[in-house]
């Protein structure tokens, strides 16, 4: 590949007096405070537009809101590219658990339906709860048991990759044994009462997300009066009911509703304008929150990072691409728009990067490339950037975001940037990384406090480094 023939030659030539120059002055970023502008630009979009769902007008009035800021720096260019787009409205939903010992025995429990969810009709849909721990658990109990109930997946949060799976697929799975309905524990760690939606397989049945309480107290519930049928003598036991759920959602989706965009900048290569280094982060949040963390946070770095490239006075070699791309939360269109739009130049990225895991203490990048490419950016990552993070490099062996992942199965190598996890600061790969971040993403939390404005320009600046070393030579 391209990009494995460059970086082999890039360790040394970038060692150039004048780009180590303008490489130190990319990292003067990481420490002035006196910079807030990415978090507050962010800020401002935010508090301004609100959420960023793909389809909703919103995301439009955001995307025309980042338009006229790229007009303020004549360095860059911008365009809109179409992407043709689903819509889905959440509309109004709501969910009750009944416990006749309460006064009033409806019980209202915060919920978010899953995105593309069908809706359960203005009536709502009320059954049982049986509360599943896994795919296996369902099958044992099969048809006979589940037909006409309500599914909870209440696995205990293990990661993303483990437990997404039942928000995911559940309601496909569930509805096979004849479920009426489908309820998710919310796919994270922590919880103060806190729902966190995220996308499924369409189903015939709806699904929506509970919080970890609300999902241990149906289980606790359901565990008690199964004891009760055993034991009909266990105290309290005519007080143990089968947990029931009212369901409410007016979802309503609509197929290729709508011509939207992605958001494309570019600052010219001075000497080989014509090969490509991308920078990106999603543009879409969900219709919850404002997508702070997910993902203005990474769109926006990638952004900062190429303003900053943009005031150096040296532009570098190749042209550094930012992109902020549509429709990642539900059907990655803003992927696959792009690369049908530039099939013909998908040879000529020499490197995709995207940061779309929470933009705390910047780590480095997860890699998907040649071992040669991955033990020449260990090195470039040790040299410039280990005094001030992001230099770490880990080989992974597929991709490591969604919206880079096309450009990766047509040879461009892929970097993941991540941060340390916003609370341990444990490092990815590990799965404690990502603890901090899974407590707000897909939530009415994910608003601008989840970002700090320190970090948030610390991780522009790793970002422009490597942007900079790996388009320049
Ligand atoms: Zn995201």
């Amino acid at each position: 590949m391209l990009g494995n023939i460059v970086l082999k030659e890039n360790a040394e030539t970038v060692a150039k007096a004048s780009s180590v120059e303008m490489i130190n002055t990319l990292i003067e970023n990481v420490e002035n405070k006196d910079d807030t502008s990415i978090w507050d630009s962010l800020a401002e979009m935010t508090d301004l537009y609100g959420h960023r769902m793909t389809g909703h007008v919103q995301y439009d009035r955001s995307v025309s809101w980042v338009m006229d800021d790229v007009k303020l720096h004549p360095e860059l260019t911008a365009w809109e590219e179409p992407v043709t787009v689903n819509i889905w409205n959440r509309n109004a939903e709501y969910a009750k658990l009944y416990i006749p010992t309460r006064s009033p025995p409806e019980i209202d429990i915060p919920m978010l339906g899953s995105g593309q969810s069908i809706g359960t009709g203005p009536e709502g849909i009320e059954a049982d709860v049986i509360p599943v721990k896994t795919f296996e658990d369902l099958e044992k109990l099969g048809s006979s048991k589940i037909t006409g109930n309500m599914v909870l997946f209440c696995a205990d949060f293990v990661s993303y990759a483990e437990n997404a799976k039942y928000r995911i697929s559940g309601p496909l799975i569930a509805e096979k044994y004849g479920a009426v309905a489908v309820l998710v524990q919310s796919i994270t760690g922590y919880s103060l009462m806190t729902p966190h939606t995220g996308a499924m397989y369409l189903s015939s049945i709806p699904s929506a997300s509970i919080t970890i309480e609300d999902s241990k107290l149906i289980e606790r519930m359901y565990t008690r009066y199964i004891k009760a049928q055993k034991n009909p003598s266990i105290p309290n036991s005519d007080k143990f009911v089968k947990p029931r759920v009212k369901l409410v959602m007016n979802a309503e989706s609509f197929e290729n509703a709508k011509v939207s965009s992605n958001i494309i900048i570019d600052l010219k290569g001075s000497e080989k304008p014509d090969e490509i280094v991308l920078l990106s982060g999603h543009f879409d949040s969900w219709d919850v929150g404002v997508g702070a963390l997910d993902d203005g946070g990474g769109a926006f770095s990638g952004y900062g990072a190429l303003k900053m490239i943009a005031n150096l006075p040296i532009r570098p070699s190749r042209t550094i691409r930012v992109i902020m791309w549509n429709n990642e939360e539900t059907l990655f269109r803003g992927m696959h728009a792009y690369v049908e739009a530039h099939k013909d130049e998908i040879k000529k990225h020499v490197f995709a990067m995207e940061s779309d895991m929470g933009n705390f203490n910047p780590w480095g990048m997860q890699v998907m490339g040649s071992d040669d490419m991955i033990s020449n950016l260990k090195d470039l990552g040790k040299r410039y950037l280990s005094n001030v993070g992001g230099g770490n490099v880990t080989k992974i062996d597929h991709s490591p975001t969604n919206d880079i992942s096309a450009l990766g199965e047509m040879g461009v190598t892929l970097g993941g940037f991540e941060s340390l996890d916003k609370y341990s600061q444990a490092s990815p790969p590990s799965v404690e990384a990502n603890e901090g971040y899974y407590r707000f993403y897909h939530s009415h939390a994910d608003r601008m406090e989840a970002l700090d404005k320190d970090q948030l320009r610390a991780n522009a600046a790793a970002i422009a480094v490597w942007a900079y070393i790996i388009a320049n030579q």
